[in-house]
């Protein structure tokens, strides 16, 4: 019992930022599969207040949202973090190719949708590595 609690404490713990309630699903799918610990937020402002509230290891942030879309909301994470020296690794999920523009807004990677397993589970431990590095 309290090597199960330890063990599920340190699980890492995945943020998604997605409008869309069908690509919630399939995030939260393959990372709870993946062993993964998600909360799921709809937008970019959701994200920031969820950041507010606890540490994650690693956020899967959309770029279309309502409201505060995804590479605004990466923008404010980033400068938020000056001078913190902490860095939340955060990964782009995409339906057009605009790596450039979400490496200039801080992200670290980007996924295309639909999201796949193993292309998610790969990039995932390539930041996790990178993060640790
Ligand atoms: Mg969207």
């Amino acid at each position: 019992m309290a090597e199960a609690m330890e063990r599920s404490e340190n699980r890492r713990h995945i943020l998604v930022a997605e409008d869309s309630p069908i690509n919630q699903r399939l995030a939260m799918g393959l990372l709870e599969r993946h062993g993964y610990s998600v909360t799921v937020v709809s937008n970019g402002q959701e994200a920031l207040y969820a950041l507010e509230g606890r540490r994650f290891d690693a956020i899967l942030m959309d770029i279309d949202m309502p409201g505060l879309d995804g590479l605004a909301a990466t923008r404010r994470i980033r400068a938020a973090e000056q001078g913190q020296g902490a860095r939340v690794p955060i990964v782009a999920v995409t339906t057009n190719d605009n790596a450039t523009e979400c490496i200039q807004a801080g992200m670290d990677a980007h996924l295309s949708k639909p999201l796949r397993a193993r292309s998610l589970r790969r990039t995932l431990a390539r930041v996790f590595n990178n993060a640790a590095a």
